[in-house]
């Protein structure tokens, strides 16, 4: 396994389209081996692959580092509730914005077995599907965000960045 360079906001691989993946190779297995260990070193709770320079619908997701998901061409099926609330991102280092989600998401993907799942999420988890999927549109949350962002406040709890 091996740390990758996360992207920052102004790169434009950011503002890409990712392609669907049609197959899992050793490659892929790296890339979401290295996914991981990038997401967990920078305490992110979640990863999307164009966040690392590749173009692929692939994401990593563990909210509570006990649970890591890995979705491969992940679809939204289902959603519903709303929630607000600070997010952050990997690729905007330092900041948080408030946005608004659906509280309750399900998503069709296809694991690391290309066996097709789905993934029920709520609250934290929901905000990060949410969040990780756009990245594959190469939408970034300040672009759907409810206001501008802000500092992260370091004195009080650290934020959750995805
Ligand atoms: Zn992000």
């Amino acid at each position: 396994m091996a740390l990758r360079q996360v992207r920052v906001d102004g790169d434009d691989i950011l503002r890409k389209k990712c392609k669907e993946v049609k197959e899992v190779t050793e490659r892929t297995r790296i890339l979401i081996d290295d996914m991981f260990e990038t997401m967990y070193e920078t305490n992110g709770v979640g990863l999307a692959a164009p966040q690392v320079g590749i173009l692929k619908r692939i994401v990593v997701i563990d909210v509570d580092y006990e649970t890591p998901l890995v979705l491969i061409n992940p679809v939204i099926i289902e959603k519903s509730g709303e929630q607000t609330g600070d997010e952050g991102c990997l690729s905007i280092p330092g900041k948080v914005a408030t946005v608004t989600r659906p509280f309750h998401v399900v998503c069709r993907c296809f694991n690391e077995n290309m066996e097709e799942i789905e993934i029920e999420g709520e609250g934290l988890l929901a905000r990060a599907i949410c969040h990780e999927l756009d990245h594959l549109e190469g939408i970034l949350y300040k672009d759907v965000a409810d206001g501008p962002l802000r500092d992260v406040q370091y004195d009080e709890d650290e934020e959750d960045e995805e």
